[in-house]
């Protein structure tokens, strides 16, 4: 059976001019970057390369790059980091109820061991409200840790707006784009961004590498210990192969954005257009405009999302729920709690995230599949 694949949010396939890029150093591009000899040379060289396009893509400059194996481990790095280096100056952390457990959870660390941390609330769309952010700096307050785009219901959060505030009251400013890098355009310097965390496999990269972007002069301390690497930052011999897959990838993915970005809203727009016109009562969760251009979250009432994932999975379509299954009780998901959902829609939620290969023929499909499952389920 035909994939029909919507889950671009989860993860996305490797696109083939990254693979390309990559294979050489799997096999006889073989040499330890930290080697003098050639074939070490050549890939210090890789390394150099990929570094360049991560800044370039961002607005950085080459030194404010550090590799690191995943998204997950650039937040930890970002925040446990800046914690243990700044400690001196106070212990209280800045962050929000919707961040991705990579952030949440390293705070929750934090504050096991005498860290203060402040969880932000969303309003019903995801949106923090800079008011409470603004009342709840202390002169203690030494990080702000704001995700750019949510995982689940997409929202973009006024990133230049917290940054400014952040930059004013001499706190630091991190934040977790892993969502938001290849489908927003972004300089950490317009932004005000001083730290901010990106993983490959969520823009067509490979699996299990990641960049942690570290203003010039802020301080942040190494998390592991053991060699030199990354300017001492981030031990363990660089996993070449996937540095350079990363470097491709962010390039390719700035070099089609506009392209990519145009017909992942159209895509996203038709989708949810289609899906309220056909069934009654479907609720979009997050903003309208401020949402990541490939992520649609719709509430269905009346459906469990568990079951009709399993559906859709028989009709060969990748899509993900709100709630996590746990001894078949679907609990919903932390997002859904914070933005208010009552517990019959968010039962009931969806997540369609779109990518560069998806057609609108797949769309078709994807709409039509929903709406007989609807039908048979609601209707019989
Ligand atoms: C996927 C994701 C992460 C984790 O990235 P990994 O590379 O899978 O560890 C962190 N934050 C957000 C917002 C994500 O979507």
């Amino acid at each position: 059976m035909k994939i029909r694949y919507f889950d671009h949010a989860a993860t996305t396939p490797v696109s083939e001019n990254v693979l390309k890029a990559m294979l050489p150093y799997f096999t006889y591009e073989y040499g330890n970057a930290s080697s003098l000899y050639t074939i070490g040379r050549q890939s210090k060289k890789a390394i150099d390369e990929a570094r360049r396009k991560v800044a370039t893509a961002i607005g950085a400059k080459h030194n404010e790059i550090y590799f690191t194996s995943c998204g997950s481990e650039s937040d930890n790095l970002a925040i446990k980091g800046v914690a243990y280096a700044n400690q001196s100056k106070g212990k209280h952390i800045i962050t929000s109820k919707i961040e991705h457990h990579a952030v949440l959870n390293a705070c929750k660390t934090l504050e096991r061991q005498g860290f203060e941390v402040t969880y932000l609330d969303v309003d019903e769309k995801g949106f923090v409200s800079i008011e409470q952010l603004v009342k709840s700096i202390k002169p203690t307050t030494i990080l702000i840790s704001i995700m750019f785009a949510n995982n689940e219901i997409g929202t973009l959060q006024p990133i230049e707006l917290i940054g400014n505030i952040a930059k004013q009251k001499g706190i630091l400013f991190h934040t977790d784009s892993v969502q938001a890098v290849g489908n927003v355009r972004i300089n950490v310097n317009q932004l005000h961004i001083d730290l901010l965390s990106m993983s490959a496999h969520k823009f067509y990269g490979p699996k299990g590498i990641g960049a942690l972007y570290v203003r010039e002069g802020v301080e942040f301390e190494k998390i592991q210990d053991g060699g030199h690497q990354e300017r001492d930052k981030r031990a363990g011999t660089e996993n070449v192969a996937e540095i350079v897959g990363l470097g491709e990838a962010i390039e390719e993915i700035y070099q089609n954005y506009d392209t990519y970005n145009e017909k992942l809203i159209e895509l996203r727009d038709y989708y949810i257009s289609e899906i309220q016109k056909r069934i009654p009562n479907v609720k979009l969760n997050g903003d309208v405009k401020k949402r990541l251009p490939g992520n649609a979250n719709l509430s269905f009432p009346y459906i469990n999302a568990q079951e009709l994932l399993l559906d859709l999975d028989e009709k060969g379509i990748c899509a993900s729920a709100g709630s996590a299954c746990s001894s078949g009780e679907a609990s919903p998901s932390h997002v859904l709690t914070a933005i208010g959902l009552i517990p019959e829609f968010a039962e009931g939620t969806l997540r369609v995230t779109f990518g560069k290969d998806n057609t609108r023929e797949d769309v078709e499909y994807l709409i039509e599949t929903i709406q007989t499952i609807y039908d048979d389920k609601i209707l019989k």
